[in-house]
C-alpha cells in the first residue's frame, strides 16, 4: 500500500488533483476539523467506493468559530490522524497552516442567506460564513468530484448543499448516518472536553430525540407535543442547558407544523461549558 501523502500548501493539494484528473482519476474528498474519530472514519469509507483518490483535509478553521469560543482548545493531533487515516486508506491528507488559507489582506466570504440565520446560525452568528468560505476554498483547492459530510451537522449539510447547488460546484454529496457511542452520545470531537460525570449526562440529547421520535411514532401528530416530550426529558437533567429542542424540515430548517413526509428533530445545548447538537430524522406515516 501506497504511503499517504501529507500536502501542507495550496499549490501541492491544487496541483495533485488537477494532475489526477487529467488522468481520468476521480477525486473523492472528506473536510474535517481533525481529532479524527470514527464518525469521520466513516465519511471516509463511505466516499472510497466512489473515487479513485480519497484526500482528507484537517483543519481548524478559524473563520467559523465565535469570539468566545473554544478555537484555542479546539483538540489538535495530526500524527495520531495521519495514522488512523492511513489504516482508514485515505490516500492524501491537506492540512495547511492558517496563513495559507487566510493570508494578511484576506477579504472574501461566502455566506448562504436565511438558511445561516436560525437554531445553529443564530445561537452562533457568523458561524456558518465561516463554514462556507472554508468549504467553497477547499472545494476550489481539492477539486473534488465528490465530497462527504456528517449527518451529525444536518443543518451544515443544508446550508452546504444550498451553496454547493447556488454556486454551481459540480461536486456530488454524499451524507453518512451519525455515529454514536453505546449509549447513543454522537460522537464529536468536543465530547472530549467532557467530565466523566457531564459524559453520563450527555446522553440527554440522545433520550430526548429518542423520546420525540416514539410519540411521532405512536401516533401524536400535533408538533407542540412532539416539542413538549424533548422538554420533559432536558428537565430531567438541569446541569443540560438547552438552547432549542425542534422539529423542523430537514431542507428549509423552518419549524415544522405539519407532520407529514421526512421532519427533522434537532436539539443543542450546554453541559458545563462544552456546547452539544444533535438531531434524528425522522419518516412520518401519513
Ligand atoms: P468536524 O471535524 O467536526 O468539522 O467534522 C467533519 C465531518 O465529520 C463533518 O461532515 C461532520 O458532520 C462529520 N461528523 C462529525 N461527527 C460525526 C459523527 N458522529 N457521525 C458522522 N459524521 C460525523
Amino acid at each position: 500500500m501506497a504511503r499517504i501523502r501529507l500536502f501542507r500548501t495550496i499549490d501541492e493539494m491544487q496541483s495533485s488533483s488537477l494532475q489526477w484528473k487529467r488522468e481520468g482519476l476521480r477525486v473523492g474528498f472528506v473536510p474535517t476539523m481533525g481529532a479524527l474519530h470514527e464518525g469521520h472514519l466513516s465519511l471516509v469509507d463511505m466516499v472510497r467506493p466512489h473515487c479513485d483518490r480519497l484526500v482528507v483535509s484537517v483543519f481548524v478553521n478559524p473563520t467559523q468559530f465565535g469570539p468566545q469560543e473554544d478555537f484555542n482548545r479546539y483538540p489538535r493531533d495530526i500524527d495520531e490522524d495521519l495514522r488512523l487515516l492511513e489504516e482508514g486508506q485515505a490516500d492524501a491528507v491537506f492540512a495547511p497552516e492558517i496563513e495559507e488559507i487566510y493570508p494578511k489582506d484576506y477579504a472574501t466570504y461566502v455566506e448562504v442567506e436565511r438558511l445561516s440565520s436560525v437554531y445553529e446560525g443564530a445561537v452562533r452568528p457568523g458561524h456558518f460564513r465561516g463554514v462556507c468560505t472554508i468549504v467553497a476554498k477547499l472545494f476550489n483547492i481539492v477539486q473534488p468530484d465528490v465530497a462527504a459530510f456528517g449527518q451529525k451537522d444536518a443543518q451544515q449539510v443544508a446550508v452546504l448543499r444550498r451553496m454547493t447547488r447556488d454556486l454551481h460546484f459540480p461536486i456530488q454529496f454524499l451524507v453518512g448516518p451519525t455515529v454514536r457511542e453505546s449509549d447513543g452520545l454522537a460522537m464529536s470531537s468536543r465530547n472530549a472536553y467532557l467530565t466523566n460525570e457531564q459524559r453520563s449526562k450527555a446522553t440527554v440529547l440522545f433520550r430526548a430525540l429518542k423520546a420525540a421520535e416514539a410519540c411521532i411514532l405512536a401516533g401524536e401528530r400535533n408538533a407542540d407535543k412532539v416539542r413538549e416530550a424533548m422538554r420533559y426529558v432536558f428537565a430531567e437533567v438541569p446541569e443540560f442547558k438547552p438552547d432549542y429542542g425542534d422539529m423542523v424540515s430537514p431542507e428549509s430548517f423552518e419549524q415544522g407544523t405539519e407532520m407529514r413526509g421526512e421532519v427533522l428533530l434537532i436539539v443543542a445545548g450546554r453541559i458545563g461549558p462544552v456546547r452539544l447538537i444533535d438531531n434524528l430524522p425522522v419518516s412520518v406515516e401519513p
